[in-house]
């Protein structure tokens, strides 16, 4: 079916078919904690009949969410204990997020910022806030990158991301902007000359980095947007959640691999999803993702390999999941060795 605006509250969902009446109420105590949103191109592709559609699953709510499990974190990689101002995220030397704003499209299911997105969530920067984060970033030469985040920062206007993009162009030190989205395959028309010229910063370069997790997501409208992104000049890259009963599955994700480099999108991020609250039927095992990432290298080009990703918990930053700095230790449990040469365990000891 089609919808003519998104849908937010669990009247819409059950109207659109895509809760039964009998989940009502669990669904509307899931949606009394995270929020809701599915945009009408992906209720549109979404089978209400099949109660295993990996696009129904990453955006209708489910009870399971009202589980959450000791080892889950609201604050699952660490963003606010490496904030050293509003709305500004730095962890690594060299690179800093930049999150205007905490509001998305679409509520994604496994999110692992829940606890921050959403109309009750951190908001948008005031400008006197996004003064600071500016001014922060212009006081250290040594941040070459900027990933705009959040949220999802394509919801802005043209006017707002360009104003952004012109403060960000004024700082000679920062060479690349990247933003990071998931609007081209989830509100596809939003993606205009306007929107796509207020994302170059003169002076730098910009990189867009799509999120998307099933190949699916590529209708024909999702494909052009992409399309008026790339020949605009701009240079894409992938991002893709493993996530159970959506993508764990090496033809699907070689399927996906294979769409991003079909559409001039090189894959660059396969995360293990987080420990965010309430997903814990998402989540694969560390040993099962391995095995995934494994079956995936010998079947695709090495254009289509992504690196798999682990955010270790607590904010020490991002591991290759596949890599040397991850080892099996005992009872199902792996020592991991974060850029910094420190030891960590996953799933953590402590909770
Ligand atoms: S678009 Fe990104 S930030 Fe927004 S809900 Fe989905 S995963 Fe979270």
């Amino acid at each position: 079916m089609t919808a003519a605006r998104s849908l937010s509250t669990v009247d819409d969902l059950v109207a659109a078919g895509l809760v039964r009446e009998d989940k009502r109420a669990q669904t509307a105590a899931v949606a009394e904690r995270y929020a809701v949103a599915v945009t009408p191109p992906l209720v549109a592709l979404i089978d209400a009949d099949d109660p295993f559609d990996p696009i129904a699953r990453q955006f209708v709510p489910d009870a399971a969410e009202l589980v959450t499990l000791p080892e889950e974190r609201d604050d699952p990689i660490g963003d606010l204990a490496h904030s050293p101002v509003e709305g500004v995220v730095h962890r690594y030397p060299d690179r800093v997020l930049l999150k205007a704003v905490h509001v998305c499209p679409v509520y994604c299911r496994f999110c692992f910022r829940r606890e921050m997105v959403g109309p009750e969530g951190l908001g948008t920067l005031t400008p006197a806030e996004l003064d600071a984060a500016i001014a922060y970033i212009a006081g250290r030469p040594q941040i070459w990158e900027v990933i705009l985040t959040g949220g999802d920062p394509l919801v802005l206007s043209p006017r707002r991301l360009r104003d952004m993009m012109e403060r960000l162009a004024a700082i000679d030190h920062l060479k690349i902007v990247r933003f990071h989205t998931r609007v081209p395959v989830v509100d596809p028309a939003r993606i205009d000359a306007a929107l796509i010229e207020a994302l170059k910063a003169s002076g730098k370069t910009t990189y867009v980095a799509l999120h998307a997790n099933h190949p699916r997501e590529f209708t024909e409208d999702a494909r052009a947007a992409i399309a008026r992104i790339v020949d605009a000049g701009l240079v894409m890259i992938s991002q893709t959640v493993l996530l159970k009963g959506v993508n764990d599955d090496a033809d699907v994700l070689a399927a996906l691999m294979r769409t991003f480099v079909e559409n001039r999108i090189k894959p660059y991020y396969l995360h293990h999803p987080d420990l965010a609250p309430g997903t814990a039927h998402f989540r694969l095992s560390l040993a099962e993702g391995r095995a995934l990432v494994e079956r995936l290298r010998g079947r695709v080009s090495g254009l289509c390999q992504p690196a798999y990703i682990l955010d270790i918990p607590g904010g020490h930053g991002k591991v290759r999941a596949d890599s040397m700095a991850v080892e099996e230790a005992d009872d199902g449990c792996f020592r991991l060795r974060d850029f910094r040469g420190e030891t960590h365990f996953y799933p953590p000891k402590e909770s």
